[in-house]
């Protein structure tokens, strides 16, 4: 079973959305073996494989139900590491890989059309902790030998100042974060006396995923720092699921794992728009069948100038839900390409907003000089686009995001518990 480097299919083997399709049903035999391993599987699996179609869903309650080995599919001893997703605060979903689930994993993270190489120094600035998302990175660098900067953004060890002057001073080459962090850098990097477009001439491209972005906040990310923003998109369960090609399209790696789309009436079929059902063709320690992550997308099969032969995806995940406001239906997304279509002069990069009561309210920072020409244009382009009278404030910049939190430079203590006369004792035992 073992996926060994050379097992695994690679961009280029394929040359139509045909054969793709004879390398997924060539693959799925194995798959569908591993998965009988484990105990999860082993009853639906029990009378010989059946066609995937025939498979009932798995959904993320199955595996809040299976915590924590349920769907063990190997001896516990070949785990090579554990992970649970985020917003699973209450019921945990477990996620576990072999070091062979592993190659996998990582040489997917690494299918960028701006690669990672050995003189790359790649600034990791998503969590360690649980979630798999910091080591995939981590992973995929060190596979084609870059150097890693591990810099959590969950950590005390790592507030802003630090990932700017590291950024700055060890020419940090790539990047990967959500693509909300990037902003904050951009304020960080100016408080500092740094311009983000001028002053790290090192950076080539930062790669960004893990929550939804709009064409236009991608965009503006991008002017921002001076280089291409890279999106991805995957989870704890799945690891990356798709990437984007040098056209700009985000594809499904359907040579990995088979997509389907969970329609809203409750069938299921190859394409097109609902929550994205997948088949990962490759893994051992945790198979998965027909997972459902609940990520509302839109799969289609068309040709791209990339020639890569993969599906298109488009992920809306939970920010194209919305909230209703009147007659209207507010999307995060609606919002965001207003918020980042406004004028970059206007130096607009955080905002919240709310619907409640029939009201939606929009906040943004702004400076002093700009907040008229902002408010005005805000409120204008809310109303001719989402037809919504909305109540836009301005406010301070740092009042969303402080100045205190993107300057702070604490060292990173360890514990003690002999103090001297002027020292604050109260840091002894939970010294942090
Ligand atoms: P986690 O389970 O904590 O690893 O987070 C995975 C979830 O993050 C996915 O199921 C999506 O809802 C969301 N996500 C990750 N990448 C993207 C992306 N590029 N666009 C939209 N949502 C994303
Ligand atoms: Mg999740
Ligand atoms: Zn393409």
């Amino acid at each position: 079973m073992p996926s060994t480097i050379s097992d695994l299919p690679r961009l280029g083997d394929w040359t139509s959305f045909e054969e793709l399709a004879a390398l997924q049903a060539a693959r799925l035999p194995r798959t569908l073996e591993a998965a009988a391993r484990s105990p999860f599987y082993r009853d639906p699996l029990s009378g010989g494989p059946p066609p995937l179609d025939a498979l009932p869903i798995t959904t993320k309650r199955d595996l809040r139900q299976a915590y924590p080995f349920g769907l063990l599919g190997v001896e516990r001893s070949r785990l090579a590491t554990y992970h649970e997703s985020s917003g699973t605060a209450g019921q945990p979903t477990a996620s576990y890989y072999t070091d062979d689930d592993w190659i996998d994993l990582a040489e997917r993270f690494a299918r960028k059309w701006i690669p990672i190489g050995p003189d790359d120094m790649f600034l990791v600035r998503t969590p360690y902790a649980l979630m798999i998302t910091g080591h995939l990175a981590h992973r995929a660098a060190r596979m084609h030998g870059a150097t890693v900067v591990p810099g959590d953004n969950r950590s005390l060890a790592m507030p802003y100042s630090r990932v700017i002057r590291v950024l700055h001073d060890l020419d940090v080459t790539l990047t990967w974060s959500m693509p909300a962090e990037a902003l904050i850098w951009a304020a960080a990097a100016r408080l500092a006396g740094l311009a983000p477009g001028s002053d790290f001439p090192a950076l080539r491209a930062l790669y960004v995923g893990g929550e939804p972005v709009t064409a236009a906040r991608r965009a503006r990310i991008s002017r921002i720092w001076g280089v291409p923003v890279i999106e991805e998109y995957g989870s704890t369960e799945t690891g990356s699921l798709a990437g984007e090609c040098p056209a700009g399209h985000l594809h499904f790696w359907s040579d990995r794992a088979i997509p389907e789309i969970h329609r809203p009436d409750g069938t299921v079929v190859a394409e097109g728009s609902g929550q994205l059902v997948v088949t990962p063709l490759y893994r051992e320690a945790m198979p998965l069948l027909r997972y459902n992550l609940e990520d509302a997308v839109e799969l289609t099969y068309r040709d791209c100038g990339c020639g890569w032969h993969l599906p298109t995806i488009r992920v809306l995940g939970r920010a194209g839900a919305g909230h209703p406001v009147g007659r209207a239906r507010i999307t995060q997304n609606d919002l965001e390409t207003l918020v980042f279509t406004l004028p970059d002069r206007l130096g607009v990069l955080f905002w919240r907003a709310r619907a409640a009561h029939g009201e939606l309210v929009v906040e943004i920072e702004v400076d002093e000089a700009h907040r008229a020409e902002a408010v005005g244009a805000l409120t204008a382009a809310i109303r001719s686009v989402l037809e919504v009278d909305a109540v836009v404030r301005a406010l301070v910049p740092g009042t969303l995001v402080p100045h205190a939190t993107l300057t702070v430079n604490q060292d990173i203590l360890k514990p003690r518990t002999l103090f001297g006369p002027d020292e604050d004792w109260d840091k002894a035992i939970l010294y942090y």
